[in-house]
């Protein structure tokens, strides 16, 4: 054996040191092991650089405290076993030369136990003798005992050097594919750890020992890794921290900065229009919308610019304090403008406004994509001049090419079809008009506190009085035609319905076009012969649409057949039905808006969602809908179903995705992460102090070149 050299001796091999950054410049292919095939499955996994593979963190860990001995096993109970491979061999017959599943036999030192794994296939090549395996699933009795396995793991390969960090209590469980298997990527993340070398923390160390978080390099290695149930729940919760700090970090930085440099049109409404709206509606302010209309007003009146989110459920009435809003606007000498997501709800929108203004000294216009090259030139002629004074329309509003003369108020209409980049367009455009986004979607409440952050945040919590709860009923494809003869009797009562399309793709394709077309023969031939049945989806010519919708207005046409173009605001109070056919296809959110079309009356609604859910998910969905009126309660069980990770995606919020944290469960921590990064900018807008630039760095990296203009001096 060689002694080592003086020159080991003396310089010992510090561990390198490394920062966040500099990890995500380096590619995961410099780490021994990476050729190009497992460079190509990892990025599949979303693993391209260092850092991504030192923060592909585990689904879960098999706690190997718990297990079994074979020899123990009882038939009928559910148990997790840990043993080694003796062999394996596929089962079922082959379809297209592949097996739908393996058998592997396993033995522990007490017993051998055959376990029977169906699908992943793939996972049997990776399964040599002398590989440890974690079993679960159900002990069945079949020519002895059996392990039907709801899951298998590999723990290590049998003695090769991956020992090491594999053996302790705790078994991470990673995300895994066909391409690398679970064995590999922990080895892929041993590796890149020793890579990383000590990771720097972006986060102030004062902060972390306020919160009792371990630093983040000591984090990384404990979640992969971890000694004992407390610090892997401890490194959790400072990774959860870190993630929802950044965001919060750069949202408050946002909001410090506009508050700071912004100035907006100090609003002094008279009330010379706005009070006699208010008199002139044929129905009173519930008390919420009051409250909300005060707090508008409020901000409005100020000289820093009002940015702030309505959240009202479905139907409680937020066009009512959008108008107040933009009354006020015009009283104090601006133009106000109303944006809408779609054609059909900026037509209706016109068409509702301007009724409700027509006996005041209001102009109000309206701005779509489709309009003739004559009509936009006179219209923006008139926004240009300020003879507009409200102008309703689509994203045109926010096209090259539209000048107003003073716009000082923008309502955005649903706001959750719409990204966060646009709702910044305006706000560059010269002096900065006060916002008001109003969204129905159902988020809950402490949720908008993250994807809404900057905003401040009105609620209409009360529906307009006289409300009946939609009563809402699944219906198998076979009794689809029951529920027409029900939808039928409403329409005796003098009564309109909606039938909703099954759902082919959002964007409205042909397919989709031709599906309801014949959906509209079928009703109008078969079920409704004598009833008038209309058409109205995506791709009809926008002079088609506004005919549809004026005729079934005007009860001309009794019934609609719709795609999801009537999904968001179209509001006609007559119509008591709603039929969605092909509902399982839906979302949540979607399916509440659509039944949210015939909450607007007085008769009892009634919605039929026809479907055949073959899914576990989609059947909750249905359920909830069933169960649920309240928009907020309904959401909440639509992040459950879909785990949330759809939650953030970017035409909603702009905002990144979280890859740990998760809201409903972290909500604490999210208060908390909130409160402290507005103190942080609060104290260093710029995030300039020498302690704070690696969290500077890191707000860059994650929310992009977005935000450049947040640290400028
Ligand atoms: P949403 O919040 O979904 O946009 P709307 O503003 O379209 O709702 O209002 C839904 C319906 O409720 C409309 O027909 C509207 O005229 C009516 N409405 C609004 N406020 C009241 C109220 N305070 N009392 C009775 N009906 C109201
Ligand atoms: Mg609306």
């Amino acid at each position: 054996m060689a002694w080592p050299t003086s020159s080991e001796v003396t310089e010992p091999k510090l561990p390198p040191r490394s920062t966040l950054s500099g990890l995500r410049a380096r590619p995961v292919k410099e780490l021994p092991g990476v050729g190009p095939r497992i460079e190509a499955a990892l990025k599949e996994l979303g693993v391209t650089s260092v850092a991504d593979m030192i923060s592909h963190y585990p689904s879960r860990h098999e706690d190997l405290s718990n297990v079994k001995k074979i020899g123990e096993l009882r038939v009928g109970e559910k148990a997790t076993v840990v043993g080694r491979v003796v062999s394996t061999r596929p089962v079922g017959r082959p379809v297209r030369g592949r097996h739908p599943g393996f058998s592997a036999q396993l033995y522990d030192g007490t017993g051998y136990l055959p376990v029977t794994v169906w699908g992943r296939s793939w996972m049997q090549r990776g399964l040599q003798p002398e590989t440890r395996v974690v079993v679960s699933g159900e002990v069945q009795s079949r020519y002895g005992i059996q392990l039907a396995a709801k899951s298998i793991e590999v723990v290590d390969d049998g003695g090769g050097a991956d020992d090491g960090p594999h053996a302790g209590r705790f078994v991470p469980i990673y995300p895994a594919n066909k391409g690398v298997q679970a064995r590999r990527v922990r080895t892929l993340i041993h590796r890149a750890l020793d890579a990383a070398g000590h990771v720097q923390d972006p986060l102030p160390a004062d902060l972390l020992a306020r919160h009792g978080l371990p630093n983040l390099h000591d984090a990384v290695q404990e979640v992969h890794f971890p000694e004992d149930r407390a610090r892997l729940r401890a490194a959790m919760r400072r990774l959860v921290f870190h993630e929802l700090f950044l965001i919060q970090t750069g949202l408050a930085a946002r909001k410090i900065r506009l508050d700071r440099t912004e100035t907006g049109a100090r609003h002094r409404g008279d009330g010379r229009l706005l009070n006699p709206f208010v008199k002139a509606l044929p129905f009173g302010l519930t008390g919420a919308q009051e409250r909300v209309v005060e707090e508008v007003l409020a901000d409005m009146r100020l000289e820093k610019p009002m940015r702030r989110l309505l959240q009202g459920d479905v139907g409680s009435g937020k066009t009512v304090v959008a108008v107040a809003a933009l009354l006020t606007a015009v009283e104090s000498g601006g133009q106000g403008a109303i944006m809408a997501p779609t054609e059909v709800l900026a037509e209706q929108h016109f068409l509702s406004i301007s009724a409700s203004l027509k006996d005041l000294p209001v102009n109000v216009v309206l701005l779509t994509g489709s309009q003739s090259a004559a009509e936009r030139r006179e219209t923006l002629r008139r926004i240009e001049g300020g003879e507009a004074h409200v102008v309703v329309g689509t994203h045109a509003l926010i096209q090259k090419g539209v000048e107003f003369r003073d716009l000082s108020l923008v309502v955005v209409d649903e706001q959750h079809r719409f990204g966060v980049g646009q709702r910044t367009v305006f706000r560059e455009k010269g002096k900065t008009p006060d916002t008001l986004v109003m969204t129905a979607t159902p988020i809950p409440r402490t949720l908008s506190l993250t994807l809404y952050g900057d905003l401040e945040v009105s609620v209409i919590d009360e529906l307009p009085p006289g409300r009946k709860p939609v009563e809402t009923r699944i219906v198998e494809p076979a009794g689809r035609l029951e529920a027409y003869e029900e939808v039928r009797e409403e329409l005796e009562g003098g009564r309109q319905a909606y039938v909703i399309c099954p759902l082919v793709e959002e964007s409205e394709a042909l397919e989709d076009v031709r599906a309801a077309e014949e959906l509209r023969e079928e009703l109008a031939e078969e079920v409704f012969p004598d009833r008038t049945v209309g058409l109205l989806h995506g791709r009809m010519k926008a002079q088609e649409k506004r005919d549809a919708m004026a005729a079934f207005r005007s009860r001309e046409i009794e019934v609609l057949v719709a795609t999801v173009v009537v999904e968001v605001g179209v509001d006609v109070p007559n119509a008591s039905a709603i039929v969605i056919e092909g509902a399982e296809r839906f979302g949540l959110s979607q399916l509440h808006q659509l039944r949210g079309r015939v909450l607007r009356g007085l008769h009892p609604p009634k919605c039929f969602l026809i479907g055949d859910p073959k899914t576990d998910d989609s059947l909750k969905r249905l359920e909830a809908l069933a169960e649920h009126q309240d928009g907020f309660k309904l959401s909440e069980v639509d992040l459950q179903i879909r785990g949330e990770g759809t939650l953030f995606g970017s035409r909603q919020s702009g905002m990144p995705d979280l890859k740990v944290a998760k809201l409903l469960r972290d909500l604490d921590v999210l208060v908390e992460a909130r409160r402290e990064a507005f103190a942080l900018v609060a104290g260093d807008p710029t995030l300039r102090r020498p302690d704070h630039r690696p969290l500077r760095r890191e707000i860059r990296e994650l929310l992009g070149s977005d935000v450049e203009w947040l640290f400028r001096e």
